[in-house]
């Protein structure tokens, strides 16, 4: 059980032990790694040892694994199409995994489920091999426009500070004419970013909520004061900015609390600036829910009705969705009429209900994200 967080928050992240596998000593990021923690003893492995996964060495094993951090070889591809949600409008996104699991402790993350087996904090040392791998499909298809995120499987930022992920794959994708790189985060930990010159080429993007949301949910994570300092300093750097309503939260009230924090972010930060904005209601599935219950039994997260949708993934019910999304982009609108919005997750019917229009395909979408001019 998860259950006194306190106000700790991510810059105080410190693994409990860090294992390298023998040959990734010889990485920058194992460089880098030592650099920010040189306090703490690091053992060599040939392998993760299977004790490490060993549910009975915790009754928390997935927050033990997260504290355990292991800098390996990656093996095999690191870009992958983004796999969606089945019958849900896609938006043509590629992922590359640095890393696997993540230092913050949402109440409501996926990949309390979908990482249960493999729990242990992992970052990948061959990043030459991502970058080649990059740069090979980068060039074989020059007339194709990627957009390319680094946050699905972990926070793009969280370890930035420890490992320098970003100052070794920016430079990269900066010169590159068809691609824009997203760094989506709910850390504050941009340092890294600042001295780096990213070209148009790089949006750094950030998850938001409310701070009452943040408090009860979003343990170790940045407040949304820092996120917005955290995404001003970004925009005085020349990135472009992204943010990510998802997951929006139904409960007394919100409604003020969002329209709020939407009238903060655009008082703070150049709409300009924006490359897109997202939204997407809460969302798990009935096993996410049993680990909630366990990990975070104080969530009110799980009182809500929710529905099982085709995907197997359970939201609110589609007519509290719309009216939700509708009110979220009148706010939207009246401070930025123009600013890109899409829907995460969501069915053409919802679309359809909120936008009055649906992409036609996940092209059309992909396109309409890639040739922003921002
Ligand atoms: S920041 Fe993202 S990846 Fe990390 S715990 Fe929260 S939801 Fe999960």
């Amino acid at each position: 059980m998860f259950s006194c967080l306190g106000k700790r928050a991510v810059q105080d992240f410190r693994p409990e032990e860090i294992l390298v596998e023998v040959g990734s000593e010889k990485s920058r990021i194992f460089t880098n790694l030592r650099r920010a923690l040189p306090e703490l003893p690091v053992t060599f492995v040939d392998q993760l040892h299977p004790y490490a996964e060993d549910p009975s060495v915790s009754n928390d094993p997935f927050g033990k694994g997260k504290r355990r951090l292991f800098l390996q070889r990656h093996r095999g591809d690191f870009l992958k199409k983004c796999p969606g949600s089945d019958g849900q409008v896609c938006c043509n996104y590629f992922v590359i995994n640095f890393a696997s699991n993540c230092p913050m402790e949402c109440s409501y993350c996926y990949l309390q489920e979908y990482l249960a087996d493999n729990p242990t904090l992992k970052v990948f040392s061959n990043v030459g091999d991502l970058i080649s791998e990059a740069d090979e499909l980068l060039s074989r298809h020059r007339r194709f426009f990627f957009r390319i995120g680094t946050g699905e499987i972990t926070d793009s930022l969280a370890l930035d500070p420890y490992i320098g992920f970003s100052s070794e794959v920016i430079p990269f994708f900066a010169e590159q004419p068809n691609v824009l790189l997203e760094l989506k985060t709910k850390s504050h930990r941009v340092e890294n970013l600042l001295g780096l010159n990213p070209k148009g080429r790089v949006v750094v993007s950030w998850s938001m909520n409310p701070q009452k949301v943040i408090d009860r949910d979003e343990h170790l994570t940045a407040s949304l004061e820092e996120r917005l300092a955290a995404a001003r300093r970004c925009q005085e750097a020349g990135y472009k900015l992204g943010f990510h309503f998802d997951p929006i939260v139904e409960y007394p009230g919100w409604e003020k609390d969002y329209q709020t924090m939407v009238e903060e972010i655009f008082a703070k930060v150049e709409r300009r600036r924006i490359a897109w904005l997202s939204m997407g209601v809460l969302r798990n599935t009935p096993g996410l829910k049993r680990i909630m219950r366990k990990r975070f039994p104080s969530t009110q997260l799980l009182s809500g009705e929710q529905v099982l949708g085709p995907d197997g993934k359970m939201r609110y019910f589609q007519p509290l969705r719309v009216e939700m999304y509708r009110k979220m982009l009148r706010w939207i609108r009246a401070a930025s009429p123009t600013v890109f919005v899409y829907l995460c997750m969501e069915s053409k019917e919802v679309w359809e209900q909120v936008f009055g229009f649906a992409p036609s395909c996940e092209k059309e979408l992909g396109n309409r994200l890639a040739n922003l001019e921002v």
